[in-house]
């Protein structure tokens, strides 16, 4: 279950359709994300805010799509997409603060508060293997999920996908 939690906002940043085609969804998307970060990474408080403008919605679009090149072609990814990664880690940095200490992020400036966390939490995924992460066998669906099962068996996203697989051969049994 732990790395369901540690993986949340790298899942949830690579299954986002069309959120981040403008500045005021691309904040909405990122107020809600921050709930799938890691608990043990957390922003300084005294790092700056982010602004949502038409620049950092694009470079959100783009970290993406280097994101899902990096995952889906781990093998062969591309240069462009790891330079892309590697530039978006570039825009932050980790240290430890605090008694007990704990791992806090600090960005170069507004945007880096939003696109460090997210090349981070990508390049730990893609640390992490491939064995667990999947895509759902949903017909309509390919979201991409952590199977946190003992035996590796979970094939779907979510309850909904499972169960509409599972409606035409209910029926059929009728
Ligand atoms: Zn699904």
């Amino acid at each position: 279950m732990e790395q369901v939690h540690a993986h949340g906002l790298a899942i949830a940043f690579l299954n986002t359709q069309g959120a981040f085609e403008d500045p005021v969804s691309a904040a909405r998307w990122w107020a809600a994300a921050q709930d799938g970060m890691p608990g043990t990474l957390v922003l300084d408080p005294e790092v700056s805010k982010p602004r949502f403008d038409a620049g950092l919605a694009a470079e959100m679009r783009s970290l993406q799509e280097a994101a899902l090149e990096a995952i889906v072609c781990r093998d062969a990814p591309g240069a462009s997409a790891m330079a892309v990664l590697s530039a978006g880690l570039a825009r932050g940095s980790l240290r430890l603060k605090g008694v007990p200490p704990a791992l806090v992020f600090s960005a170069s400036d507004g945007p880096g508060a939003v696109l460090f966390p997210l090349a981070h939490a990508i390049a730990s995924l893609l640390g992490a293997g491939g064995q667990r992460l999947r895509r759902c066998a949903g017909e309509t669906c390919a979201a991409f999920f952590w199977d946190g099962t003992k035996n590796g068996s979970r094939r779907w996203c979510r309850l909904s996908c499972m169960e509409r697989a599972r409606a035409p051969r209910r029926r059929l049994q009728r």
